[in-house]
């Protein structure tokens, strides 16, 4: 058995979904078919939820659009008599979203799980809609509702866990009952103990074919994306960027841990606990054999391995003499963030402990100041430590490679190709793996910044200049010609 998955952009119109239906028809062994919601519904869900909850009656227009999208699909790809029987299963699917948009429109509320049950609706609609257009295309589909099937809990700090016996339980129980060749299935959902429908965060139908990939012994998952793999970093913002042919799951984890959105960092767990090759192959060019994911090879040469960069971070400074040779501090500060879900992203600490630096999410920033200044109120008073001080805007980027511990100078390389384009490096970090070297830069220097590691540790051969010619006459014309 194989897992495979189709993410929004590979669903996002008529044209795509067909693409889709083809490869769907091609698989010639007992599969499982993850879909993401179409295109960029979940975002535009949860726009309309937000919207309708702030007594903003624009959410009616979202709405109408996310509807008119669905509509169109079914439309452009099914006979006009058997377009009545999936309309009027989708049909009811959306007046019940638009019940709860309404419901919203009217109490003022929105949290988390409120979104989790409106966003819940982009799988179930994808699902249904590509199940029965298969259908309606002759091809032998079945279909299960992954929240019949995937079991999730929430730990006390909110932190999903997945309850595999309790999902291996109900998966076993549909596979006694039932007979299928391929069965479709929607990414993203789940149910909790309560039976109550949750999701498994942005970008969860990745995990979904993980979990399901894991439950059922698969040989396979193949992620089926809108890029030709994991890129050595992300493609939109480097030009030369090159898909990565082999990765190990820690690589993996590390690249997608910092920022490559093309896998969710959950999703490796799963297939790497039962040794289940990932690969991540295009839609748009299915011939391009992608990126594999599985266990360390000896093959691969290259020492680092990709780039990648998580936008939006805040730099948390701790700082203060009184703290030298005093134990204890970094543990309060951890504690006080842990207990009150702030996490973090990237933290170092000279040994004299004068100062702790600490990386975690914009969105964070305030609240964390505030609990940190909280804790060490007794401390700042009295001098021992200097004011807490935030710098937003801040951006941490990570080389990632398994063969980087046994090769001296690569954070050499690192900083001085960074040094040397004047981008100015904040903090640094190296964890004891090893396999990964970070550092927090401006956000403004991002893009120079990663173009400029590219160029140092995967173009060995391209030098990319900028020209700036001024006072273009005879000679800087026949210049320009000749560069041509
Ligand atoms: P899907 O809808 O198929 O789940 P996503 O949008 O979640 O696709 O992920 C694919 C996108 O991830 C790509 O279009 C690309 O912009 C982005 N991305 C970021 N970093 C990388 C990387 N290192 N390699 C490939 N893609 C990346
Ligand atoms: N639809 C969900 C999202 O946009 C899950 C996914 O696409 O993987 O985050
Ligand atoms: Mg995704």
């Amino acid at each position: 058995m194989n897992v495979v998955k189709f993410g929004g952009s590979s669903i996002s119109n008529s044209k795509n979904i067909k693409r889709v239906l083809d490869l769907i028809k091609r698989i010639d062994e007992k599969t499982i078919i993850v879909v993401s919601a179409i295109g960029k519904t979940t975002d535009l869900i949860t726009k309309a939820g937000i919207l309708a909850s702030k007594k903003d009656s624009k959410y009616k227009e979202v709405f109408k659009k996310i509807k008119s999208t669905h509509f169109n699909i079914i439309r452009k790809l099914s006979d006009i008599n058997f377009q009545v029987k999936i309309l009027t299963t989708v049909q009811k699917l959306f007046i019940e979203l638009e019940n709860i948009l309404d419901g919203l429109y009217n109490v003022g509320e929105f949290n988390k799980s409120i979104n989790d049950k409106i966003s819940s609706y982009g799988e179930i609609l994808s699902s249904r809609i590509i199940f029965r257009i298969a259908i309606n295309q002759n091809i032998n589909i079945n279909y299960l509702n992954s929240k019949e099937i995937i079991q999730v809990e929430k730990s006390s700090f909110d932190k999903l866990i997945v309850d595999y016996r309790s999902t291996k339980k109900k998966w076993n129980h549909y596979k006694d009952k039932n007979t299928f060749f391929r069965l479709i299935m929607p990414g993203f959902i789940a149910s909790d103990k309560k039976n109550k429908i949750t999701t498994l965060g942005r970008g969860g139908s990745d995990f979904t074919a993980s979990i399901l990939a894991k439950i059922t012994n698969s040989n396979k998952i193949i992620l089926w994306t809108d890029v030709s793999g994991l890129y050595s970093a992300n493609p939109k913002i480097v030009k030369q960027a090159i898909p990565i042919n082999h990765l190990s799951y820690e690589e993996a984890m590390e690249l997608s841990h910092f920022g490559a959105k093309v896998i969710y960092p959950p999703t490796i767990q799963p297939a790497m606990d039962k040794k289940i090759p990932i690969f991540i192959k295009n839609t748009f060019d299915v011939r391009h054999k992608g990126t594999r994911i599985g266990l360390n090879d000896s093959v691969s040469k290259s020492i680092v391995k990709g780039i990648s960069h998580i936008e939006n971070i805040s730099i948390l400074n701790v700082e203060g003499s009184g703290m030298i040779g005093e134990p204890g501090y970094i543990k309060r500060v951890y504690e006080v963030l842990y207990h009150n879900h702030v996490s973090i992203v990237l933290a170092t600490q000279a040994s004299s402990e004068h100062s702790i630096c600490i990386g975690i999410k914009m969105d964070d920033s305030l609240k964390a100041k505030k609990l940190i200044e909280i804790e060490f109120k007794n401390e700042i008073k009295n001098n021992i430590i200097k004011k807490i001080n935030i710098d937003d805007n801040q951006c941490v980027i990570t080389l990632v490679g398994d063969k980087m511990k046994k090769h001296q100078g690569i954070s050499g390389k690192m900083f001085s190709a960074l040094g040397s384009n004047n981008i100015n490096v904040k903090a640094i970090s190296q964890g004891s793996s090893e396999r990964n070297i970070t550092a927090v830069i401006e956000k403004k220097d991002v893009k120079k910044a990663i173009n400029t590691l590219h160029e140092r540790f995967f173009e060995r051969n391209i030098k990319e200049v900028n020209l700036f010619i001024i006072g273009v006459g005879n000679v800087g014309s026949s210049l320009i010609n000749q560069i041509k």
